[in-house]
């Protein structure tokens, strides 16, 4: 075992702290990584906040993290994938069966005995997983993917998470040139969903509460903004979207994103507030739209996004902070002041005496 340095909070209300966690010695098939960058998720606020309790209560103290870049360090016997020196990268999974039929169709986030990077069922040392917010990690080498050489390492850390969460719904919903898409939200996952449906050849809308990221919209890839407040703005657009990917972290009215779609159109959720939405019937039945969620993708296409952003020369924007203002950056993407990512730099770990 080893110990490394980590930051945790004690529990929901208490500001992250420095905490000392054991990492298990790498089993024939695991990876250790030393952590480079990690980016910080709203997802890590909502579970550190345990504000997803009803379905994903929180077990303290909680690391969270699962934005992961990082180093190799060691290697298992059997690890033929990876070796010292690689710079990979771990998402939102570490484990899961390998033998169900989502296994092996490649979407390991459906796997009913998927594994979490933190607050999951450590099958290894009991209690659960710690995430990335921590000097290193040990992950089976399924669940490593590669970092092509061309990203920036620190700008690369937000694709593990909001990079394909992002990228696996558009390209389910087959988007691409001609597809009239919505971004509503601009926050991290949403900067990344501009980034990657506008490399897809969308004509992308974003909808955002705010008016002053409309240059920062554009810049990022948008077409076109909808300021969400604006309700003849909203109407001009009524019936003409085929596909809006919902990123809002917090409750919000979906019935007026619905009559946004056109006949057959479709919203995808990957926002995760915890209060229930209000669905009105003819909202859906209207158009026949559908409504549907998706949650981030399985190793495969993860690889696949990370070789698409490369081959695209697209990552996040990224604010990278010391781990010591983490309860700074978290106070601020509650507010969603952040421009559009933060991410921190293991580094200030490291240094750090305590
Ligand atoms: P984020 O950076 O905080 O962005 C969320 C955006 O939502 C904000 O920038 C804001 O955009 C909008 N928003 C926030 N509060 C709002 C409100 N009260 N009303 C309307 N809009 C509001 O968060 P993120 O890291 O992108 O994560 C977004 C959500 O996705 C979170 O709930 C997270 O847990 C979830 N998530 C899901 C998956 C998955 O696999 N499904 C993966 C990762 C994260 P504007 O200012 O532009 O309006
Ligand atoms: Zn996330």
């Amino acid at each position: 075992m080893d110990q490394v340095k980590a930051y945790a909070a004690a529990h929901a209300a208490a500001a992250l702290a420095p905490l000392t966690i054991e990492r298990r010695d790498p089993t024939a098939t695991d990876v250790r990584i030393e952590i480079l960058f990690c980016g910080v998720c709203h997802s890590d606020l909502h579970q550190v906040r345990d504000e997803w309790h009803a379905t994903m209560p929180t077990v303290y103290p909680c690391v969270p993290g699962h934005e992961i870049v990082g180093r190799v360090t060691a290697v298992g016997a059997r690890v033929a994938r990876f070796k010292p020196g690689d710079l990979v990268g771990v998402g939102c999974l570490v484990d899961s069966d390998g033998t169900c039929p989502h296994c092996h169709a490649g979407l390991e986030q459906l796997c009913a005995n998927a594994v979490l990077t933190y607050n999951s069922p450590d099958r290894h040392r009991g209690g659960v997983t710690l995430g990335g917010y921590a000097e290193s990690i040990v992950v089976d080498e399924r669940f490593v993917v590669r970092i092509p050489a061309s990203l920036d390492p620190a700008a690369a850390a937000p694709l593990l998470c909001a990079g394909i969460t992002s990228y696996s719904p558009l390209r389910r919903a087959r988007i691409g040139r001609g597809s009239k898409v919505g971004i509503l939200g601009l926050g991290g996952l949403g900067h990344m969903g501009v980034k990657i449906a506008h490399a897809l050849g969308a004509d992308v809308h974003v909808l955002t509460r705010s008016a002053a990221k409309r240059a920062d919209a554009l810049r990022l890839g948008a077409d076109a903004v909808i300021v969400t407040g604006d309700e003849a703005e909203l109407n001009r657009h009524a019936g003409t979207f085929e596909f809006i990917l919902d990123t809002v972290s917090a409750p919000h009215d979906i019935a007026l994103y619905l009559n946004l779609l056109r006949a057959d159109g479709a919203i995808t959720l990957v926002g995760a507030p915890s209060e229930p939405f209000t669905l009105p019937a003819f909202s859906l039945l209207m158009g026949r739209r559908s409504l549907s969620g998706s949650i981030i993708g399985g190793l495969a296409e993860t690889q696949e996004m990370l070789d698409f952003c490369a081959a695209h020369a697209i990552a996040a924007d990224v604010e990278v902070i010391p781990i010591q203002n983490i309860n700074i950056a978290f106070e601020r993407l509650r507010k969603a002041d952040v421009k559009y990512r933060f991410v921190i730099d293991m580094a200030s770990l490291r240094a750090a005496a305590d």
